[in-house]
């Protein structure tokens, strides 16, 4: 023999072992659903998550069952994150914001036999128990409650139940390809699809998504994770912070601005992580309340689209960088993050800040590239734009239940957006393939207008979308929440100059909402349904 290096399977129960022998007394602050603060540790959260694993052994469920959740951040969410896949069990994260008909669609597609959820959902789960198929047990995070009892029949507690747990016990050891944790993907057409993550990705996630230039979370960090646990992993934050032993803030239910600015506050939080409309949230908040969020030095921001004024408004009124990154529940969802290079140091902060303004670059462990409609390779010159396209550690092959490969014959994933790639391999996501619009031949990105107007003072937000033209073939309509007075020629004319004269919308509609998906993103495919004939006459 050569000669033989050790052979570890990459395994979720290394993360939080870690976490416990090297930083078992830093704090895991957790809101919880009562509104009250509770302080745990990465050495409670390991005892804990091992207690839970040897209880549902105790119950009798086999090895790859999946256990859903339905909670906020908080800690026993964490406790379950560990616990069940480090038992060799599925973690399938459940968006409570969904319909009911979707929430019974995915539960009964994963075939969840354990549904662990916090005190909000007790009325919603009541209601669809009766179509729920496989779950044999339902467990209230939290101590027993008599009152929730009187509820719902058969009820099991998490404090009681993890009590009939070993706390000593090693993690099983298994197959590093063994599935660790499920998410299913928005569904904003068609039934939503399940990725099942495996131990293995899941750590290499964790490792690449974490280098100096993706989140760069270290022991000396204190995190928020505004994401929620139930969108992609709260974008594998767990995980990662437990391989580093950040300290983490875990904010509950109450994630609106003047909550976040207190928590920042409280507990000087150091890098915060969310979706676009929560800084939107916050930044009014900071305004409002005088606070300097002092302690906040770094905000990871993604999951869509980044207001162009929001890297200056961080950086100059608050001293915080902002890093724009890109992903989806296919590919767990780090593909790319905005760092900047050796060669941008010296740039004016302006300058720095339209290259951050893009989605920036993929970590080691994933591949962009882009392609035109026959799947041929585009230049990556910044300019040509095409169907982004990606592979890698981390990246889904096939779906939850499907017998064939969502990829493409060469072996890539096509994510459903349109992007430029430029020389250096900053992406820049120019649409989804099903929102752009194609007016007279020519592409117009929804993403490049809804800039410009969310960039004008009056206008709180704004959509736009493609409207059946029956000339052009479709058109842009701008559809438009108003913080102050505004009329429609007057917005039009802010687009002057700013793109060419025949992209800019041929009609505002304002409105006093926008429809959001449970992600908290806008829902194209309803306004569309809604105003997709408004051109039409
Ligand atoms: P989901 O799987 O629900 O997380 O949705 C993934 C989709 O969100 C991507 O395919 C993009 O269209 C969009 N998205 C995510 N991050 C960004 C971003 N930073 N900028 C623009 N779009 C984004």
């Amino acid at each position: 023999m050569l000669g033989k290096m050790m052979n570890k399977p990459l395994l979720i129960s290394e993360l939080i072992c870690h976490a416990d022998r090297y930083h078992g007394a830093t704090e895991i602050i957790s809101v919880e659903t009562s509104g009250l603060t509770e302080i745990s540790s990465w050495h409670e959260v390991a005892i804990r998550a091992r207690k839970l694993g040897s209880a549902i052994d105790n119950l009798g469920l086999n090895f790859g069952d999946r256990c859903g959740t339905l909670a906020w951040n908080n800690r026993r969410h964490l406790e379950i994150y560990f616990g069940v896949s480090s038992q060799g069990f599925v973690c399938h994260t459940l968006n409570p914001r969904l319909h009911h008909d979707q929430m019974r669609y995915i539960i009964n597609d994963a075939q969840d036999k354990m549904l662990f959820f916090d005190r909000t959902f007790l009325p919603a789960l009541a209601q669809l128990r009766d179509q729920l198929e496989t779950v044999e047990y339902y467990v209230l995070m939290g101590p027993p409650d008599a009152d929730a009892a009187g509820q719902f029949d058969g009820l099991l507690f998490y404090e009681q139940l993890i009590d009939t747990g070993k706390e000593k016990s090693d993690w099983p050891e298994f197959d590093e390809h063994h599935p660790s944790s499920l998410c299913y993907t928005s569904g904003t057409t068609g039934h939503p699809k399940g990725v099942l993550y495996t131990h293995r990705t899941t750590l290499l996630h964790t490792l690449g998504g974490n280098q100096p230039d993706g989140m760069a979370l270290s022991a000396k960090d204190t995190v928020l994770p505004v994401v929620p646990m139930f969108h992609v992993n709260a974008w594998g934050v767990p995980y990662i912070a437990a391989s580093v032993g950040a300290k983490l803030v875990l904010p509950g239910p109450k994630l609106d601005g003047q909550s976040l600015v207190s928590l920042i506050d409280d507990h000087d939080v150091s890098i915060a992580l969310g979706v676009p409309t929560i800084w939107m949230g916050l930044l009014q908040a900071l305004e409002s309340s005088g606070s300097q969020a002092n302690s906040l030095q770094r905000t990871v921001v993604g999951g869509s689209a980044l207001p162009p004024s929001m890297i200056p408004t961080f950086r100059d009124k608050y001293g915080v960088e902002l890093i724009h990154a890109w992903g989806m529940t296919e590919t767990s969802p780090l593909g790319s993050l905005n760092q900047l290079l050796q060669k941008h140091q010296k740039l004016d902060a302006d300058t720095q800040a339209s290259i951050r303004l893009g989605q920036g670059r993929p970590p080691f462990g994933v591949e962009l590239r882009i392609v035109d409609s026959e799947g041929h390779n585009l230049p990556q010159d910044g300019q040509t734009q095409g169907s982004l396209q990606i592979r890698g550690y981390w990246i889904v092959d096939t779906y939850m239940g499907k017998n064939t490969s969502a990829l493409t014959t060469d072996g890539w994933f096509d994510t459903g957006d349109i992007a430029t790639i430029d020389t250096d391999g900053y992406v820049i996501i120019r649409d989804r393939s099903k929102d752009i619009i194609k007016s007279g031949g020519e592409w117009i990105s929804t993403v490049d207008l809804e800039n410009i107007a969310i960039g004008h003072p009056a206008i709180a937000n704004a959509a736009v979308i493609a409207a059946n033209h029956p000339k052009w073939g479709e058109r842009p309509v701008l559809i438009a929440i108003k913080s102050n007075t505004i009329s429609e020629p007057d917005l039009l004319a802010f687009f002057a100059g700013k793109v060419p004269k025949w992209q800019i919308p041929d009609k505002v509609i304002f409105v006093e909402d926008l429809p959001l998906g449970a992600t908290g993103k806008v829902l194209k495919v309803k306004l569309r349904a809604q105003y997709g004939n408004i051109l039409l006459g």
